[in-house]
This record gives structure tokens, sequence and C-alpha cells, in this order.
């Protein structure tokens, strides 16, 4: 019977509290009830839904159920308030062995503490956020860098063991704050040095500079030539999409040059590519196509009076259709600004209905090939080798991964595949993230596994505080066999 005045030590991480009565650990996980240590979460139980072949009465309403905490391969027990082992070679919290399909198969869940780990955060938007390499910072302190854009998407990598434990005490801690916020999908605001301050948010539109971003491109300049050409036929001499990266023309297009739309004595400014696309026509900025303009005429320079005539028509348009002019050229052959024709106002509107929702997207990377794989197997190359093959299932709160190809055990999840506020922190500062791994039984045994702490998931106490929710159906099921 414990003592309930007395003041409890937690070794549940190397921070080793110790928590008074009634009190909690520096990270809040693990409280002093009476003198037990306590993980303050509940468990989380997923429960299979039909979307992922699940049974067509709810488990409350199952007649020969028996009250059980789990039931049999319809529940998953997650890792999310399971609990962390330290130091690491005791066995997992949890080590549950379930039957399915005739298969008796063995989930280890643990609560995994990464000190090697961040976020990878894919931003849809044209507008110029920072360029590459750039110092991202929260509140003041550099908690990742600016890394190559991708299609439509400005990308920031955030975290890792550099900023974690390579800088300051402060910019640690905050850099822990930062991961753990956008994990858990909360809001967090970045500002990127020589750039922009962005708001992210897990599956929400990002906040440029204060301004909430609506579309995704549909494409490069280049491409939104090559998609639309056909609809400005007839409509238009001269079509520029204006893009920071690709700018579009289409009478020199490969697209112009196949309807046979003629020259126009079209000149534009930067660097020509390939016949109607440049490259560099501005310096990169939040006004048109993520360029810094506002003018779009200001990428142009006079027309050849070889080709060029009076009364010559041009649409300007950005990739996302936010920006569009309408222009005809005078006597001396200057562009000068009209009214945008209706017939051009439709095929404005028709980029705009291409383009995507702006999103932010939270990937959480990690690498669980250290020392939590003693917490699984006493001879953990084992685990790492039925990962890489196969064998046993990678599952992070039950969400499914990508496992990076290669040596250890480095995964990525997308952070709103999971329950919420799946993840902690302890104060070294690491993250903490659930994680389970699922095997056959006889696979786990060969492995090394902790056989003597295998547990039926059925003799789970139905007293012990938890959470069931209902599965992702997006998910796989996770206790799915996988077959090498
Ligand atoms: S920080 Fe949390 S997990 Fe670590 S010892 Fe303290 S209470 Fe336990």
């Amino acid at each position: 019977m414990a003592d309930p005045t007395a003041t409890v030590r937690c070794d549940a991480c190397p921070v080793m509290c110790n928590i008074r009565p009634g009190l909690t650990g520096a990270c809040d996980r693990y409280a002093n009830a009476d003198g037990e240590l306590v993980r303050v979460d509940p468990l989380v139980l997923l429960e299979r839904t039909m979307a992922q072949g699940g049974p067509l009465v709810a488990f409350q309403s199952q007649p020969d159920w028996d009250g059980q905490l789990v039931r049999g391969a319809e529940t998953f027990v997650t890792a999310i308030g399971a609990g962390t082992t330290y130091p690491d070679y005791k066995p997992a919290p949890f080590i549950v062995s379930t039957e399915v399909d005739g298969v008796d198969m063995v989930t280890v869940v643990t609560e995994g503490v990464f000190s090697y780990c961040g976020v990878k955060v894919k931003i849809d938007t044209d507008r110029h956020l920072g360029p590459e390499r750039a110092l991202v910072r929260a509140q003041g302190e550099p908690v990742g860098h600016v890394t190559t854009g991708e299609y439509g998407s400005q990308m920031l990598s955030l975290g890792g063991v550099g900023h974690l434990t390579g800088g300051t005490k402060k910019e640690g801690r905050v850099t822990c704050e930062t991961l753990l916020a956008l994990s858990n999908a909360q809001p967090v605001e970045l500002a990127i040095d020589d750039g922009a301050t962005v708001i992210v948010r897990a599956g929400a539109a990002p906040i440029v500079n204060g301004v909430a971003e609506t579309k995704m491109r549909v494409g490069c300049g280049s491409a939104t030539i090559g998609i639309f050409a056909p609809q400005w036929l007839g409509k238009v001499d001269e079509v520029v999409v204006v893009d920071d990266h690709i700018t579009g023309v289409l009478s020199e297009h490969q697209a112009g040059k196949l309807l046979d739309i003629p020259p126009t004595g079209i000149r534009m400014r930067g660097r020509r590519s390939t016949p109607g696309r440049y490259f560099q026509v501005a310096h990169p900025g939040t006004g048109w196509g993520g360029t810094d303009i506002s003018d779009p005429l200001s990428i142009l320079d006079p027309f050849d009076p070889k080709h060029a005539r009076p009364g010559l028509t041009m649409l300007m348009v950005s990739t996302t259709g936010e920006h569009a002019g309408y222009y005809e050229l005078d006597e001396a052959l200057r562009p000068v600004a009209r009214p945008l024709p209706t017939l051009l106002a439709d095929s404005v509107a028709r980029i705009s209905e291409n383009c995507e929702p702006a999103l932010c997207s939270v990937v959480f990377i990690g690498g669980a090939g250290g020392s939590l794989r003693a917490g699984v197997t006493d001879n953990p190359v084992r685990l790492t080798r039925s990962v890489s093959h196969g064998v046993t299932r990678l599952t992070c709160g039950g969400a499914p991964v990508y496992l990076w190809p290669g040596g250890g055990i480095t995964f990525m999840v997308d952070v709103t595949r999971l329950p919420e506020n799946a993840f902690g922190y302890v104060p070294t500062p690491a993250l903490v993230a659930p994680i389970e791994f699922t095997m056959p039984l006889a696979q786990y045994k060969a492995m090394g596994g902790y056989m003597d702490h295998v547990r039926p998931a059925a003799s789970l106490d139905p007293a012990a505080p938890h959470r069931r929710l209902g599965a992702d159906p997006d998910n796989p099921w996770p206790l799915t066999p996988l077959s090498p």
C-alpha cells in the first residue's frame, strides 16, 4: 500500500522528477496520485469502423460483448497514454496479443521519447515566404529553415536534433514547444529571415503576413498556358501567365504554336528557358504569381513592331487567377488597360475554379531505430530488420507511417491522421510520440521479444482509465497482418 503523503520519483524519462502528492511532473504527463505514480492521460483505444471492414453492430450493443476493455481484433490498443519506459531496456508498457483471422498477433505499445525528430511543413501558396536556407524562427528563436520548394507549395524543415540540442537552452525549449504544437495540429506563428510571417496549422489555410491564403495555384505559368490555351483561342491575341518560377507566353509556347497562334511581337524580361517559358521575370515576393510585382506590364519590354500592331489584345493573369489584366496596344504599340471582356473573365474564373484550397500540411518525422527498440526485444536489430522487411507493421497512434529506406527506423506520419493531442514532450527537450509495433506472435518470439510480458488484450483491466475512439476510416486497420 502506497503512502499517500509520499513524494514519488518518476523514472519515465531522464529528467527523473520528484513529484509531490497531488502534483504532476515537469511534462504534465505523470502525476502523484496518493503516493502512486500514474499516467495522467487515459489510454486511447481505437475501434474498427465499417469502412475498415469492421462489424455492422457497434460494440456496446453486441449481445456477446462481456464488458472487456478490448473486443478482440476490433479494438486496437494505441500508445497514446500508454507511458514511456526509461531506461530503455525495460519492456514496453503494453505488449498485448490478439487473434486476428486465426493468427496470433502481438502489438508492442510505447510512447517513444524522440530527441531525433522534427516536422516537415508544406504550405500551399505562391507567395514567397523566404529564400531557401533562410532561418525560420518561433518566438525569435531559430527552429528550422526554408527548404526546396515543391509544386505550388513552399516547404519548411523544422526541428531536428541540431535545434533541440545544439543551440541555447531557450532554442531547444522553443523548438520543442513549436514541434509539439504543430504535431498536435495547433496554430504556430513562424517568422522567416528576409521573408514573411506565416501562421501554420495542420489542415488549415496558411496566413501569410496576416492574410489567409485561399487558393493553391493551378500550375506553373507554362502549365497554365498548356491547360487553357484552347480556351483562349480566338478570344485574345496574347496571354501571359505571370509566375515567379516559369512565366508562360501563349504565342511563343508550344501549345500556342500547335494552335497556329501567330507571333505578337511581345518581348519579355527575364531569362528565356525554352519557347514561351521564362525564368526570373521579376523578384520573388507576395504580388502577382509569387513575384514582387503589382504592375504586370513591368515584366515586358517594348513590343517588336515587326509583329505587333495597334489594337492587338493581351490578357495577363496570375497562376491562381487572383490577379488579371486586359490590354490593347495603342498606335505607339504601348499596352493600354481596358475592362476585362466577359469571355476572358470566364477563363480567369476557370483558372480560379481549378485551384485547390490552400492548406498547411505537417508531417512528423522521427527515428525509432534507437534505444526505444530495447523495450520491444533484447536483440534490437531484429526489430529493425522485421520492420524494413515488412513483417512488423509500425503505426503512430494507429495511423499509417511512411518508412524511409536504408538503415534505422526513420518514419514520417501525417499528424492529421492521429487522434487529437497524441503528442507530448519531456523537458530534456524531446517530443513524445506514440509508437506501436504489430507482428505475428511467432515472429515476436523469434526476434527475442519479451514473451513473459505478453498478455492477452482481453485481460486488460476494464476499469483502467481509457478513451475509446472510432478509428479514422481512411487509415488501414493496424491489426491487419502485413504480407511480406
Ligand atoms: S518529465 Fe515527465 S516523464 Fe520525465 S520524469 Fe518528469 S514526469 Fe516523468
